[in-house]
């Protein structure tokens, strides 16, 4: 069976290393970005070059139509799904608690949590053998923070990967009869735009002497271990969590 993954914010970062491996390992790949265009169209003409097959949608995973774009493009243009990286996610800017409005709050949680749940919810009616498919993976992304609550800084985004732990626990269970292994990577600091978007783009430095390994993480190094949990290699592990911190 040809082997499809759909990675969510994969023009950047975690999701854009994720993309390159996956192609790699023989993966076709449907990735979806907002905004980043011409990241998104030099990756797929890196991938093609190198022999793979690689498609971008744009699609916002807070917006179900675009959810439902993303996945029908993927059956259309590609073919069964059998994976999902449920990637794409953002931090507002630092801030306490006691300054967040719910602007902030509901764009953080629609597009860490709602958006994940909606992915999620199109790739188990492919894959699920309640739905007649045939299995599949989906990998989580969440982060650190649900475990730390990152005080001072975006308690919002870090209880938005709360959520997604939570997620992954429940789902995982749910499914787990139905060929479907639902698992989830917590990255610690990794060098990507998120912490520029957030508004402290040497964010990994500042923090890096408080990790144990005294060093930032790479995205590579996270999307190794996603590779791992989405493929037959991980074939009993189902609802665990793969801390990839550097011992933090
Ligand atoms: P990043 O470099 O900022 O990239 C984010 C990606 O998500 C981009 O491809 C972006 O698309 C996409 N995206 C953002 N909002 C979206 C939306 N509403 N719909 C669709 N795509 C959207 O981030 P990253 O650091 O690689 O983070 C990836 C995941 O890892 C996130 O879930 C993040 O919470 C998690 N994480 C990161 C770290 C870290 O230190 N970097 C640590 C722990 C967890 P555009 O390029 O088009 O903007």
């Amino acid at each position: 069976m040809n082997k499809i993954v759909v990675v969510t914010g994969g023009s950047r970062g975690i999701g854009a290393a994720s993309v390159r491996l996956a192609a790699a390992a023989g993966y076709s790949v449907v990735f979806s970005f907002l905004k980043a265009c011409n990241e998104a169209v030099a990756l797929c003409t890196e991938i093609e070059r190198a022999g793979g097959t690689a498609l971008a949608v744009q699609a916002d995973v807070a917006v179900e139509a675009d959810v439902l774009r993303l996945f029908e493009t993927a059956d259309r243009e590609v073919g069964t799904l059998t994976a999902l990286v449920n990637n794409a996610g953002i931090a507002d800017l630092r801030m306490r608690c006691d300054e967040m409005n719910a602007a902030r709050l509901t764009r953080v949680f629609a597009t860490n949590v709602i958006g994940s749940f909606l992915c999620a919810r199109e790739a188990v009616k492919r894959m699920s053998t309640r739905h007649g498919g045939h299995g599949g993976a989906i990998v989580n992304v969440s982060s650190a923070a649900s475990r730390l609550g990152s005080p001072g800084e975006f308690v919002d985004y870090a209880a938005s990967k709360g959520a997604i732990d939570t997620f992954t626990l429940g789902l995982a269970k749910e499914v787990a009869t139905e060929g479907i292994r639902v698992n989830a990577v917590r990255p610690g600091i990794i060098y990507t735009d998120i912490h520029a978007s957030s508004g402290e783009p040497g964010r990994v430095d500042r923090l890096k002497d408080a990790v144990p390994m005294r060093r930032g993480g790479y995205p590579e190094e996270v999307a190794k271990a996603i590779l791992w949990l989405l493929s037959d290699e991980a074939s009993y592990t189902v609802g665990s969590f793969i801390d990839v911190s550097g011992g933090r």
